[in-house]
């Protein structure tokens, strides 16, 4: 599960962690009134307003923009409320955005990333560090892996103090800012292990120049003249298995932030996700789902979604699986592949008979079934024939996969 910048900031600051103020607002005519609020509990003119949507990039896509004037505040936010934003983590299509933060601007010395996430491959948490944060750390990581600092964290004690201290010196932290930037790693890492996380991250951590006004939450105000170590963007992802155990973090669950087409099946108990490709796929089980897709790719097709009706969908749930496949515009064939082991051939076959009467496959459809009740699914499709002739029944999962992959040559 995700969450927004402006809610990550908020478990940030409660965890002590400063933070600029600010405000979320869905509406331009807002953004004058909190500019002022925000400005004026920062003591600055500057404020930045910044899309709430659930991929970064929003920099180098210009829908982080910085202001000075209640009129550019405005501007800025209709600007990001009527546009849809494209960056290099959306995809061409972009994200609608309907949530905006305006934050209290702060001057920036240097940008630092900070983030802890969990190491598969040392099975540890790690808490990985730059002194070369802000929005090219992709690339710094990609180009530069020796100017990136990974700590790993004791799975009984966490990260301990004098890990802490070591990380802020090599990130070339002087003076007061030392203690601050141990403290915010701290916070984070207790965060990271409290919330069941599986990344927080701060890109970027910075410091303001010597002599500017503190933000409150942190050492307190006049004490910085070495400059003040700050959180300016925050993310948090946090593991779908464990949000049980935190009704807080499940509060901040954004429906409208999610793919519709995953929404409306999490709500049937479906497990789909949406790709790129032309062929819908509908299986039963997710190793089967994989197995299926690997199938298509091998005879050169891409799947338009992975989707796994479980093992004891209802009729209604498969035809629902359909409705959400056949809405999908890029869908140029589908294939059914059924094992059916608790799963009921004949209620697949049903949902697809249902499906052809109420919305109908104008693409070619291919079904594999195999398994439980597959003579009684057999029958169902072999009467519904005329009314789907689209369909094309296929021997196995190979055969499948090559009479679809041709389909929508
Ligand atoms: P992201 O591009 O989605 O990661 O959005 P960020 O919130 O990280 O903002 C991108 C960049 O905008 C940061 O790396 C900063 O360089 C700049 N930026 C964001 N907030 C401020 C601010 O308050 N003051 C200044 N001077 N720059 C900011
Ligand atoms: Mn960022």
């Amino acid at each position: 599960m995700k969450i927004h910048e402006y809610q990550a900031r908020d478990l940030l600051a409660s965890a002590g962690v400063p933070v600029p103020p600010g405000v979320m607002i869905e509406t331009f005519e807002d953004a004058a009134t909190v500019y002022k609020q925000v400005t004026s509990e920062a003591g600055t003119n500057l404020a930045v307003v910044k899309a709430q949507v659930h991929a970064g990039g929003r920099g180098k896509a210009g829908f982080v923009k910085l202001v000075r004037s209640p009129d550019e505040a405005t501007d800025a936010a209709r600007f990001m409320l009527t546009n849809r934003m494209v960056s290099n983590q959306t995809g061409a299509e972009g994200l609608e955005v309907t949530k905006l933060l305006i934050a209290a601007g702060v001057d920036i010395a240097h940008e630092y990333y900070l983030a802890i996430t969990t190491d598969r491959k040392t099975r540890r948490n790690v808490l990985i560090a730059s002194a070369e944060g802000g929005v090219d750390i992709e690339e710094v990581a990609h180009t530069r892996p020796d100017a990136i600092i990974r700590e790993p964290l004791h799975p009984i004690l966490g990260l301990q103090a004098h890990q802490a201290r070591s990380v802020a010196f090599k990130l070339g932290f002087k003076g007061k800012q030392v203690g601050q930037a141990v403290k915010i790693m701290t916070a984070l890492s207790k965060l990271y292990i409290e919330k069941d996380c599986t990344l927080a991250e701060i890109n970027p951590l910075i410091t303001t120049p010597p002599g500017t006004p503190t933000v409150p939450g942190g050492s307190g105000a006049g004490d910085a003249p070495d400059g003040q170590v700050l959180a300016i963007d925050a993310k948090f992802n946090f593991d779908d298995n464990a949000t049980f155990r935190h009704k807080d973090i499940q509060q901040l669950f954004d429906p409208a932030a999610e793919n519709p087409a995953e929404m409306r099946a999490s709500r049937m108990g479906l497990t789909y996700i949406a790709l790129d490709g032309n062929i819908g796929c509908l299986v039963n089980g997710a190793g089967l789902a994989m197995a299926t897709m690997d199938t298509i790719k091998l005879e050169g097709g891409e799947p338009a979604n992975f989707l796994d009706v479980g093992g004891s969908a209802s009729e209604e749930a498969v035809t629902e699986a359909f409705r959400i496949i056949l809405a999908d515009a890029a869908v140029q064939g589908i294939l059914v592949n059924i094992f059916g082991g608790i799963m009921d051939c004949a209620v697949i076959a049903q949902g697809i008979v249902n499906a052809a009467k109420e919305v109908g496959f104008k693409v070619p459809l291919v079904v594999r079934l195999e398994g439980t009740n597959v003579a009684a699914g057999r029958k169902i499709l072999e009467q519904a024939r005329s009314e789907i002739p689209t369909m094309l029944p296929a021997k196995d999962l190979g055969d499948a996969a090559k009479q679809v992959t041709a389909a929508v040559a």
